[in-house]
């Protein structure tokens, strides 16, 4: 609470008055008291205030908006934020509700989406009623394991074999390392890549409900270690890259990375006709040159319509790390022509989602899980993030029959101003 001076004391309750704004901000200036330590010096509510003025004043700016936000500073700022000064708030809308037919996602769900890209939202809601009405989207995770690769280098080829060889034989005693640092996750599994004399050691946890980032470099930190003093070799960087965090990789396409999960749906040439206004050939000649041909040409890793923006879209809203969209992005999208209309699926290989830790304590993005019924830890742990999984990708299955239908109809109206017969709709 600030008097007309702007000084305040601790929680309003008559503590001890502290410098006015102007003062800790014209301490700032003088370079006595960091931007970054504000937090500890006047806690994270009255930090966030000052440091937003504090740059309103260095700026010329009025962040209004940027200051008003519902979102508890406590959490944010001092664990998801640094050097906070406010939120840029996303619109989130829903689409849905669809239905899933999941081994953890089972029921109906509304999806929520945190975007600024007009028409998305209408997208996906248009494909989740194609896939409630065809049924429920079957949906599975087929692995589970997220990685971190840390590299090392070797004296030589020959020695950086020996320290591939001897990582290799002491899986199990790295498992054990891993359980003394997480009560959750659990080692399941070690491969190793040599290139030249720089050795990778890719560890695989299974993490549970967490997305377990930060889970799996504490435990990695501590097996590294072990490798380097056993074989001598000298550890590099706790991430090699062969994890591979945050980069596009074949090797999280094809050996997945986090959860991967499938998701297909059939649909008749009666609702394809219904709602996406086109039929199966065209629906599958869309496919087929688009994502499949296109992409191959292009060199693209993504062999899908657009992925990412669901994926992104829900990322932000549910509290997930943002930057790995670009894994959604790996997606392969496939139309399989059936006797009654077409099969379509969606197979994300990597796909890091959590339902605890990181961004998911954010209070808005909590109630965005929340909407989904997975906020927080799975009866048995790791059933949250698995239905998360699971939702996200029928809700990429969705964006995917949208935009194939849209540009399948285009095709198909083209095709027949071109026979000279007319749109037939
Ligand atoms: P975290 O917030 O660091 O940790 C989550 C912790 O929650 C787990 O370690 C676990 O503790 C605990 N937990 C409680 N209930 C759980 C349950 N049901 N299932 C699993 N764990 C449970 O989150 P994180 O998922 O490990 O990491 C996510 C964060 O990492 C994100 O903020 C992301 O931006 C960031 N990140 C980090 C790196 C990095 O290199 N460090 C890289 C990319 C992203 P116990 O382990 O004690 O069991």
């Amino acid at each position: 609470m600030a008097d007309d001076d702007g000084h305040h004391n601790a929680a309003g309750q008559g503590g001890p008055v502290r410098e006015s704004d102007a003062e800790v901000q014209s301490r700032i200036r003088a370079g006595t008291v960091k931007l970054y330590e504000l937090e500890k010096q006047i806690g994270p509510a009255d930090a966030v205030r000052v440091r937003r003025e504090y740059i309103e004043q260095e700026t010329g700016t009025t962040l209004k908006n940027i200051g008003t936000f519902s979102i508890d500073t406590g959490r944010a700022a001092t664990r998801n934020c640094e050097n906070m000064i406010g939120a840029v708030q996303v619109p989130v809308g829903v689409a849905g509700p669809v239905l899933v037919n999941g081994e953890y996602a089972k029921g109906k769900f509304w999806l929520p989406l945190a975007t600024t890209e007009g028409a998305l939202i209408a997208s996906v809601n248009r494909g989740a009623s194609a896939i409630t009405k065809a049924g429920g989207a079957e949906v599975r995770v087929l692995h589970d394991g997220m990685t971190r690769a840390p590299v090392f280098a070797a004296k030589s080829v020959g020695h950086a074999k020996e320290v591939a060889d001897w990582a290799a034989a002491h899986e199990k005693d790295f498992a054990a390392i891993a359980a003394t640092t997480t009560s959750h996750g659990q080692m399941t599994g070690l491969s190793t890549y040599v290139a030249g004399t720089s050795v990778f050691v890719r560890l695989e946890f299974d993490t549970k409900d967490a997305m377990g980032m930060n889970m799996v470099t504490i435990a990695s930190a501590k097996i590294a270690d072990e490798i380097a003093k056993a074989t001598g070799a000298r550890l590099i960087a706790l991430s090699g890259n062969m994890c591979a965090d945050k980069k596009p990789a074949a090797i999280n396409a094809i050996m997945g990375r986090g959860r991967s999960v499938v998701a297909g749906i059939a649909l008749s040439h009666e609702l394809i006709e219904k709602i996406f206004k086109t039929d199966a050939k065209s629906m599958f000649e869309v496919n087929y040159r688009k994502n499949l041909v296109g992409s191959a040409r292009a060199g693209s890793m993504g062999f899908n319509a657009h992925a990412a923006n669901v994926v992104a879209a829900m990322f932000i809203a549910c509290g997930q790390d943002a930057a790995h969209a670009i894994d959604g992005s790996t997606c392969m999208t496939t139309i399989d022509p059936t006797d009654d209309g077409v099969y379509v699926s969606v197979t994300l290989p990597s796909l890091p989602v959590g339902t605890v830790g990181g961004g998911t304590g954010v209070d808005t993005q909590q109630e965005c899980l929340k909407i989904l019924g997975v906020a927080g830890s799975g009866t048995p742990p790791g059933a949250n993030a698995k239905k998360l999984a699971e939702i996200i990708a029928a809700g990429v299955l969705a964006g995917e029959l949208s935009l194939i239908g849209a540009l399948a109809a285009q095709h198909l109206a083209r095709a027949h101003q071109e026979l000279g017969r007319g749109v037939k709709r």
